[in-house]
């Protein structure tokens, strides 16, 4: 069904600015409890950055965990995203995150959702990260909408201003097809439209150093959401930590979006002089900042056969066999030939994996500290067995994880605390979720948890009234 025709509505209960997972999520909150909606997207299509996820949610204590053995708590979970955090994530946002993720579990689960992988991510202690094929569950959250006759999506709608009555967000000024304007009056709007990893303005203010990573996400992602609330007096949190995500390719494409993280696997990281230079097992937003400050801020996933064998066809982040059928990976049978083809320092690189794999026997303690695969779980594995491969990456601005301050139903806060009124944010545009490192999944579960939990706290307001 097309959405660059619908009417747009002039009085609604909720305005939703943003069509990617989170827009999509309140929006499907409303139709199924008959609230008036408007979801109002400004690319002619929806899923902004989402639509090019890996499709990995994180949850903990699930079924589908049990079934794998996998025991986890909320607590270890909270723990574990604390920890990811630096400790500078507010507790409250991750405490209603994992109070409400069941509810958000469970109705993926209500809406015919499957996921056919759990497994270990970046910050996690247990696998956690739940995989569901992206484009399905933004086609049940979709299908969810049109059925319903009390919401309305609207592509090709930039929302360009906040429309204020007496101090507070009253409704959205919203231009159509790039022309004609109209106002939508609202009891409250909620701002689901992503980050600023489109916006080199942004990025250059709050992260200079991260200016040269490559702009990925959504291309509708320029920080509108973000300059919205900060005029109305939001408080920014976590800012200071944008980072890149460590692994793609030089030549990956916005429609491609691959990503690899053969490093979780056991593959060693290295630059172009053949040195390691960073704990292969840490966040991937922590490798992107280090990747960035080597030479030609390029950096190679080098493993042997053994993790190549581990490659998950049709899995995002593990899947080998795809990137090598685009020519993305070089293989050689010495790693001398290896960093011929890959153009890497092959004398330094023989010495690397040499000193490495005595790490890995334990004759040495590394000299960068890693002692697992993934977040210090998992055994590591020697770079021992031909035939070798390389992977060339660099960091790409994926997301930027940070923005408007929110309490845990949405409401976006003043420096002092005080709820701006009638204003509501969810997903990526916000901040004090993640601090300095984000745990994979939490992402998407976070825009589709609380996307729900912000949509459901205005109607319920709207029906007070
Ligand atoms: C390659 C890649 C892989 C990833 N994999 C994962 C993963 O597996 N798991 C995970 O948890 N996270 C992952 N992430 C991060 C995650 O996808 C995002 O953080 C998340 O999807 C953001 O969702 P959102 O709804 O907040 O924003 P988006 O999905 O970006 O949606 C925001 C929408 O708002 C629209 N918009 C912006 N301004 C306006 C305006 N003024 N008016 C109207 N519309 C507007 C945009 O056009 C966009 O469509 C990945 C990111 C990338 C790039």
């Amino acid at each position: 069904m097309s959405h660059d025709r619908s009417a747009v509505p002039s009085q609604v209960d909720v305005v939703i600015v943003g069509a990617g997972i989170t827009g999509l999520a309140a929006a499907a909150w409303c139709a199924e409890h008959q609230v008036r909606a408007v979801l109002l997207e400004k690319q002619p299509e929806i899923g902004g950055t989402s639509a090019m996820s890996g499709g990995w949610f994180a949850f903990s204590g699930t079924d589908e965990q049990q079934r794998r053995g996998i025991a986890d708590h909320d607590a270890t979970f909270v723990a574990d995203m604390l920890t990811a955090s630096g400790g500078v994530a507010d507790p409250a946002l991750l405490e209603a995150y994992v109070r409400e993720q069941h509810d958000a579990y469970d109705w993926m689960r209500g809406l015919g959702l499957e996921f056919d992988v759990v497994k270990l991510s970046s910050g996690q202690s247990v696998p956690r990260s739940h995989h569901a094929p992206i484009e399905t569950v933004l086609a049940a959250l979709l299908a969810r909408v049109e059925a319903a006759s009390t919401v309305v999506l609207r592509t090709g709608a930039r929302v360009v201003d906040l429309i204020d009555d007496g101090g507070a967000v009253a409704g959205v000024e919203v231009e159509l097809d790039g022309g004609t304007r109209q106002s939508v009056h609202a009891h409250g709007v909620l701002l689901g439209t992503g980050g600023f990893t489109r916006s080199p303005e942004i990025i250059g203010r709050y992260a200079p150093r991260q200016v040269d990573a490559m702009p990925y996400g959504g291309l509708g992602n320029t920080g509108d959401g973000l300059r919205f609330a900060a005029a109305r007096g939001a408080a920014l949190r976590d800012m200071e930590y944008v980072s890149g995500t460590f692994g793609s390719h030089p030549e990956t494409t916005i429609e491609e979006h691959e990503l690899l993280t053969a490093f979780y696997m056991g593959a060693v990281i290295v630059n172009v002089e053949g040195r390691r230079f960073v704990d292969e097992s840490a966040s991937y937003k922590t490798l992107g900042a280090e990747c960035l400050e080597q030479p030609r801020q390029i950096a190679f996933q080098v493993f042997d056969a053994d993790v190549r064998a581990q490659s998950q066809p049709g899995v995002p982040l593990s899947d080998i066999d795809a990137l090598e059928d685009k020519g993305h990976v070089h293989r050689a049978d010495s790693l001398r030939e290896l960093a011929e083809a890959a153009g890497i320092d092959a004398a330094r690189l023989e010495r690397t994996v040499h000193e490495y794999n005595a790490v890995v026997a334990g004759d040495r303690s590394d000299a960068f500290g890693r002692t697992g695969l993934c977040n210090g779980v998992g055994r590591l594995v020697p770079v021992a067995k031909a035939p070798f491969y390389a992977y060339p990456a660099k960091t790409l601005m994926t997301s930027t994880y940070c923005g408007v301050a929110v309490d845990a139903v949405g409401r976006v806060l003043t420096e002092s605390g005080a709820a701006v009124p009638g204003l509501y944010a969810a997903g990526e545009v916000v901040g004090g979720f993640h601090g300095k490192a984000y745990v994979t999944g939490t992402a998407l579960s976070k825009g589709l948890i609380f996307g729900r939990v912000a949509a459901s706290h205005i109607a319920l307001e709207a029906a007070a009234r």
